[in-house]
């Protein structure tokens, strides 16, 4: 009888290295112990059926992205005899609106809990695909906290605009235990510290990270909080030179005017996000920040003051990245009842949300706005990224 741990790993052209999707190595020896791991190369937006060496057994996923699970639904319809798990951060938000096939269930626990073990009760650890070489570069996640937000609207009820669950029941660490140190030597690595956005309380874990010079770089997010900055800058001048790429730390700016922050009830006052930035903009690190467009509700007061907002910014000691993405609805986000609907996107049993409908109008002052992220983007070292809007194909 076969027992399977699949996990997708991509090799990303926007990251220019291996993206490794690695959903059980805070269980290891947990899911070691119980049967075989599989790594499965896949395209980013791949919603294709899973071809399996196999007719019958269990086989566990883990689904980072939304569209993985989309496989393991097609894969589950094909094959009767296996027994499919699907679980892990692609499950989180989406609306289950038909019935599953009988071989297929998900799971919102962690592993070790599905298992009726204590969380984080094994050694981390990661073992790659054979493909991957010495010399390659690498990209994993070392998880703090798991799929749920401490800043969510159930949560801290700061940041009521998406869809995840709170941090209270969430698994997460209370410490970095450095089994990092010896991981990989000979490889390039980049390792997401992850978390939706880390918690003030929660930054100094971050100290505790070696340092995997010369060939690594770390990459967090937080709220674009002054108290997080402050707490990002203690960690940081203890953590000195994390290798020749540094620290990579993202935000989220969404939209950043007080009138729109307060629409999204996203918690920010601009003052404090210029504060926050000042501070992170003077450290020797990349920031990133996620900066939406779509909207149906801008005026041109919006574009007015998103000008002052890039006024005001600092000039960033390394760079800032601006990722621009399309406005889009989760289920059950405090949006989500709030927008004409352009078009739903559903996949099977899967209800991800919809791109909402804006008018000719608001297509006009959301150009604008992208106008002006482009203008005063050139003199502050400020790096504008567009091509998401194109290739995350669950936008479509
Ligand atoms: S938008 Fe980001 S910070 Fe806010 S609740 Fe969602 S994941 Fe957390």
């Amino acid at each position: 009888m076969n027992v399977v741990f699949i996990q997708f790993y991509t090799n990303s052209k926007e990251l220019d290295r291996w993206a490794m999707g690695n959903g059980f190595s805070d269980t290891y020896d947990l899911c070691k112990s119980k049967g075989d791991f599989l790594w499965i190369e896949t395209s980013r937006d791949s919603e294709d059926i899973i071809r399996l060496p196999f007719k019958t057994g269990t086989v566990y996923v883990s689904c980072f992205m939304g569209n993985q699970l989309v496989r393991v639904w097609k894969t589950a319809l094909q094959n009767p005899g296996i027994k499919f798990v699907a679980g892990g951060s692609g499950l989180i938000g989406v609306e289950i609106i038909d019935t599953l096939p009988s071989n297929m269930s998900l799971s919102y626990d962690s592993v070790e809990k599905y298992f009726g073990y204590p969380d984080f009760s094994g050694k981390w650890k990661l073992s790659l695909p054979d493909v991957i070489q010495p010399g390659d570069k690498i990209y994993f996640s070392y998880e703090v906290d798991c799929y749920h937000c401490y800043w969510a609207a159930s949560g801290a009820g700061k940041c009521s605009y998406c869809n995840r669950p709170s941090w209270k029941e969430s698994r997460r660490r209370n410490t970095i235990n450095l089994e990092l140190d010896d991981c990989f030597q000979d490889y390039q690595k980049m390792i997401r510290i992850g978390s939706d956005a880390l918690q003030p309380n929660t930054i100094h874990l971050l100290k505790q990270l070696p340092n995997l010079e010369p060939l690594s770089r770390y990459k967090s997010s937080i709220r674009f909080t002054k108290k997080s900055a402050d707490e990002f800058k203690k960690v940081f001048t203890i953590l000195g030179d994390t290798g020749e790429d540094g620290f990579i730390l993202s935000g989220s700016f969404e939209f950043p005017t007080d009138r729109m922050w307060k629409i999204m009830n996203k918690g920010y006052k601009t003052d404090e996000v210029i504060k926050c930035l000042e501070i992170l903009g003077g450290l020797d690190m990349v920031v990133t920040g996620g900066f939406m467009l779509g909207w149906n509700c801008l005026i041109e007061k919006d574009i007015d003051d998103l000008k002052r907002f890039f006024q005001r910014l600092p000039v960033f000691k390394r760079k800032l990245i601006i990722f621009v993405w399309p406005l889009y609805v989760f289920p059950g986000s405090s949006i989500s009842g709030k927008y004409d609907i352009d078009h739903k996107i559903i996949k099977g049993p899967f209800y991800f949300g919809y791109v909402p409908k804006i008018s000719f109008e608001q297509e006009v002052l959301n150009d604008k706005a992208l106008k002006v992220i482009e203008e005063y983007s050139k003199d502050k070292n400020i790096e504008v990224h567009k091509e998401w809007i194109k290739s995350w194909k669950i936008f479509e």
